[in-house]
C-alpha cells in the first residue's frame, strides 16, 4: 500500500467511514455525490488504476460488491463505471469502480 494514498488511507481505516469491507475490497461515500447513490469499491491493495490489475479473482470481487450494495439499495437499475487514466477522467490514482444510483442517466455519458 501506498502511504500517501487517500483511498489507501480510508481502507486501513484511517480516514472516514467505511460503508462495507472484506478481505479484498471495502467501500464508501463518494466526497462528491454524483447521484442520491454514489459509492465507490476498492481494492484494499493499492492499484493505480483497472489498466494496473489482471487479478480476475480481485476484479470480479470488486463487481461483485457493487451488485451487492446495488441489490441492498434496491435500485430500479443502477450505472457501475471504472473512469481509467487520464482520457478516461481518472482523477484519483487508486482503481475504484463508481456505483451510481437513485436518478435515470443519460447515454453517451460526458
Ligand atoms: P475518478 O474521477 O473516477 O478518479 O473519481 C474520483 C472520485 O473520488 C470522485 O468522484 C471524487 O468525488 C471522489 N473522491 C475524491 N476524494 C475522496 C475522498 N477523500 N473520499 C471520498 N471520495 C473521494
Ligand atoms: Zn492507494
Amino acid at each position: 500500500m501506498s502511504a500517501e494514498c487517500v483511498f489507501c488511507k480510508i481502507a486501513r481505516g484511517e480516514m472516514g467511514e467505511l460503508l462495507y469491507e472484506d478481505d479484498l475490497s471495502a467501500a464508501f461515500a463518494d466526497l462528491n455525490p454524483q447521484a442520491p447513490v454514489h459509492i465507490l469499491v476498492i481494492p484494499k491493495v493499492h492499484a493505480e488504476s483497472l489498466a494496473h490489475v489482471e487479478d480476475e479473482k480481485l476484479l470480479g470481487r470488486l463487481l461483485a460488491v457493487a451488485n451487492k450494495l446495488a441489490r441492498e439499495r434496491d435500485l430500479n437499475g443502477y450505472r457501475v463505471v471504472i473512469n481509467t487514466g487520464k482520457d478516461g477522467g481518472q482523477t484519483v490514482p487508486h482503481l475504484h469502480v463508481h456505483l451510481l444510483g437513485g436518478r435515470t442517466f443519460g447515454w453517451p455519458p460526458g
